[in-house]
């Protein structure tokens, strides 16, 4: 059974203020902001916001948003200063961490899906540049089926430079040179302060890969106690937001 993270804050905070600084790494939707059905609306509740900007601007953390969004999308959305800002797991950053024959591979899939869906009832494809992902919250089984089945077909054709993450209701289709959110989050944590000590946030099934890349550090699970690979678990949005004063609190 996953622990509840702050149950067990007396031994946390004790880590955090033996480390030198951490390096945190926050997923966006479900982990600071609630989960909404139109994406454009999802907002961080007002006091993480605050102590998200409080432990961005202290020099002792370095505080990282990586989500399966756009990196404008969720730039625009958080809106803070001296956070870096990964979109699309990882692949989308300030400079290009994509090549372009392998982004060309991407958008060749995405136009024979689309075409090959033909306008199925509830299946949603969101073009992210270098990604795609496809929704499927709002449709039946039947259409499900058929997507997954040509997706399958799709990617059985780019011999493996496709990659693709399944998450809540959504399939996210990458470049297979797209390590995710884990090796992500590792790397930056290794060639910026391999000294620190990561922690890392997430909710989805896109994140379990993290809570192993960075199983040294701290992870925590946003939501039930599902099988997971993070040593924590925080309820919800709001339970997130108590753990950010925290580690304010620690860190002042
Ligand atoms: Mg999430």
């Amino acid at each position: 059974m996953t622990p509840r993270l702050l149950d067990d804050w007396p031994a946390i905070a004790e880590r955090v203020r033996a480390a030198r600084s951490l390096a945190l790494f926050l997923d966006f939707d479900g982990t600071l902001a609630p989960t909404v059905n139109t994406p454009g609306e999802a907002e961080i509740d007002r006091s993480a916001r605050a102590a998200l900007r409080a432990l961005a601007a202290n020099r002792k953390a370095r505080v990282c948003v990586i989500s399966g969004r756009r990196r404008a999308d969720v730039l625009a959305l958080v809106d803070i200063p001296c956070v870096k800002y990964l979109g699309v797991h990882g692949a989308e950053r300030a400079t290009p961490a994509v090549s372009q024959p392998a982004a060309d591979m991407v958008q060749e899939a995405r136009h024979e899906l689309t075409r090959g869906l033909n306008g199925a009832r509830g299946i949603a494809i969101e073009d992210k540049g270098i990604a795609f992902a496809v929704h499927y919250r709002n449709a039946g089984h039947r259409e499900i089926n058929d997507a997954r089945q040509l997706l399958e077909n799709i990617a059985t054709a780019g011999q493996g430079s496709l990659k693709i993450l399944r998450g809540d209701c959504v399939w996210e289709v990458l470049p297979r040179e797209i390590g995710g959110k884990g090796e992500t989050a590792r790397r930056l944590w290794q060639s910026q302060s391999p000294t620190s000590l990561p922690i890392y946030v997430g909710n989805d099934a896109t994140d379990e890969g993290a809570y192993r890349a960075l199983a040294e550090g701290l992870t925590a699970k946003v939501g039930a106690a599902r099988s997971t690979h993070a040593h924590y678990l925080l309820k919800d949005t709001r339970e997130v937001a108590r753990f950010l004063e925290r580690l304010r609190e620690e860190m002042t």
